[in-house]
């Protein structure tokens, strides 16, 4: 009998933001594969017998092509009761976890999803910041910042130009300048308000703050680095403590400004 794969989202970063279901689940594990977004605290809540396998992937360098981390899960699968496989975020939310388990249903392993706390909710959580806002930001649209196979940006910038939705873009950080050009070119206005953080609910988290026009210039010069969500609506300026810069400073470079 194959065992059962676990496809786990483990949260933006903290540790405490995992599931209770997903903590039951890595102390059960017989085998933990993960991701580069996975931190460590989240795999020592695995048993120490269980091996760690990392297919970790950086941007543009695929250490592990994701055919060869879908076959590796099944093979687990055939050796193990209980194959965790960890992601960041949620699985389902850019993390490919849709192809997972389609690979493991066509192969016929069994497999349960767990959700996590994608990054844009671990950020608004940590700054305080509103997705929507009743009459100001009716809907919230995730978006990818990355081109596949080095492609152009192929996104609905007339959707996206809409005032009433926020934007949360993920894997923008290479790419903002260009993405925030099209939005502009399509109506959305230079002046909207925009949070960049990075490393967000972890203790290295910062944040920068802009408006469309200037963010990558901003999160350039702040020297904010991967992984980096941008936030991009109106419900951005209603941060409740937006202003007091030495306190944001504070709050998130733990560094008075
Ligand atoms: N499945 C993940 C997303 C994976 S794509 C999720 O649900 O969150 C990787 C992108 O997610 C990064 O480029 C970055 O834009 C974003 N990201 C993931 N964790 C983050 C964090 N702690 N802080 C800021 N952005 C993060």
């Amino acid at each position: 009998m194959a065992g059962i794969v676990h496809l786990i989202g483990a949260g933006p970063g903290a540790p405490d933001l995992l599931t209770l279901r997903a903590l039951r689940a890595i102390e059960a594990a017989d085998v933990v594969v993960y991701d580069r977004l996975v931190c460590p605290e989240i795999l020592d809540f695995a048993p120490s017998r269980a091996p760690r396998i990392d297919v970790g992937k950086a941007t543009g360098d695929h250490p592990v092509p994701q055919a060869r981390i879908n076959d590796l899960l099944v093979r687990l699968a055939q050796r193990y009761d209980n194959v965790v496989r960890l992601k960041g975020g949620d699985p389902l939310v850019f993390g490919r976890g849709g192809e997972e388990a389609a690979h493991l249903a066509a192969a016929g392993v069994a497999f349960s999803i767990v959700p996590g706390v994608t990054a844009a909710q671990g950020a608004a959580a940590t700054l305080g910041l509103p997705l929507t806002l009743r009459g100001t930001a009716t809907s919230l649209r995730y978006v990818t910042g990355h081109r596949q196979n080095n492609g152009a940006l192929d996104l609905d910038w007339a959707g996206l130009s809409d005032p009433s939705t926020t934007l949360a873009i993920y894997m923008g950080l290479a790419n903002m300048r260009e993405i925030a050009v099209a939005l502009i070119a399509h109506g959305r206005d230079p002046a909207t308000p925009v949070v960049a953080v990075s490393q967000a609910t972890t203790p290295q988290q910062r944040c920068a703050f802009g408006v469309l026009s200037d963010i990558s210039d901003i999160a350039a010069s702040e020297g904010l680095t991967a992984p980096v969500l941008f936030i991009v609506g109106e419900a951005v300026e209603r941060i409740p403590v937006r202003g007091e810069a030495a306190f944001i400073a504070e709050i998130c470079d733990g560094a008075p400004a």
